[in-house]
């Protein structure tokens, strides 16, 4: 394993960003490749703590001569994002300087080949060179996996429509709840720019069947403990195995998945209708009927009617909500996957 410091100089004068880079060499060139990269946002930490426990399996495979395919790995992908705290919050989801989402805007390429990035100026924002190098160490890669996590939620994963139901072994292997499956636009997130040039080739050259790309929702915020870190490294491990970048019989199990795949359209965003404080009646992986009550938010906290139900537009699968417990009218407190479409499907991302 060789381990190579990337540097990203910074916008002022005495500042520049490192980013660590892990690469196991391959003993076979047919085998399949893959790419793990964690935090992206930069205050995402469940996968920073599973990639930390994934990198002694790593070892121990090298060692043992089991390492087939090559594997790139940056353990902690947003230094600039890691290093923005305001007054005591960290703030890792956008960029401060240019008020950009870290993890939309990426460059979309016409082929799979870092050579067709497009040229950076030298008034280029930091952001946007640290996804040209996220991009270009990416690229080429079989297997890309975008460690993020949710507010609070289930593991689950997006997933390119196009690669599904070819992926059900990896949503298997990981253990996750749910598969949320996109095509057309996400705003240009990570996971798009990584699929987007093999969708620009004939079917039969892209050779769709053995990529994997996927963004991967470790759960919540909060849920940063020894034990996911544990079984999250165990579930990437045994991707690796099923897809042959490791040489590991007892870990490969192609199986297929039980968990809920459902186009994105099928998800209702549940917004609250007035201010106030949330009394949440569901937890993630909860399944619900149509009408259940969902939140009661407290409006006119004493008042005789100062609360209101917030009921489940159709039946479905509560797959996260937010970990505040106050909002504003029109904020995104659950992610429900219906049944059926929604009513109101947002294009796109789900969250800006
Ligand atoms: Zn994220």
């Amino acid at each position: 394993m060789k381990t190579t410091i990337e540097k990203l100089p910074g916008e002022t004068e005495g500042v520049s960003y490192e980013l660590t880079v892990f690469r196991f060499k391959g003993a076979s060139r047919q085998a399949p490749t893959a790419y793990i990269q964690a935090a992206l946002h930069a205050g995402e930490l469940p996968g920073v703590v599973a990639v930390h426990a994934l990198m002694p399996l790593l070892r121990n495979a090298e060692a043992e001569g089991r390492i087939a395919g090559d594997i790139t790995i940056v353990p902690a992908a947003n230094p600039i994002g890691r290093a923005q705290y305001m007054f005591g919050e960290l703030e890792g989801r956008f960029h401060l300087g240019t008020r950009t989402n870290f993890n939309r805007d990426f460059p979309l390429l016409g082929r799979p080949d870092k050579s067709a990035l497009p040229q950076l100026g030298p008034a280029s924002t930091v952001d946007r060179r640290l996804k040209h190098l996220l991009v270009g160490l990416s690229m080429g890669h079989d297997i890309v996996l975008d460690l993020h996590c949710d507010d609070e939620g289930v593991p689950y994963l997006y997933v390119p429509a196009q690669l599904w139901p070819a992926m059900q072994d990896c949503a298997a292997a990981m253990g996750v709840e749910a598969v949320i499956l996109w095509d057309g636009a996400s705003g240009a997130a990570f996971e798009e720019a990584a699929i987007h040039p093999y969708l620009q080739m004939p079917p039969a050259k892209a050779g769709l069947d053995r990529r994997v790309v996927t963004t991967v929702e470790f759960r919540g915020l909060a849920d940063v403990y020894s034990r996911h870190a544990k079984s999250d490294a165990e579930g990437i491990y045994r991707l690796l195995a099923t897809r042959g970048v490791i040489a590991d019989g007892k870990a490969a199990k192609p199986k297929k998945f039980s968990g809920i795949a459902a186009p994105i359209n099928h998800v209702d965003l549940i917004a609250m209708p007035r201010a106030g404080a949330i009394l949440f009646h569901v937890d993630p992986g909860q399944r619900v009927r149509k009408g259940a009550k969902l939140a009661t938010i407290v409006h006119t906290p004493g008042e005789r009617d100062g609360a209101l139900d917030i009921l489940a537009p159709q039946a479905g699968y509560v797959l996260t909500r937010v970990s505040k417990r106050s909002g504003r009218a029109g904020d995104d407190i659950i992610k429900l996957i219906g049944e059926t479409r929604s009513a109101k499907p947002k294009a796109g991302a789900l969250e800006d």
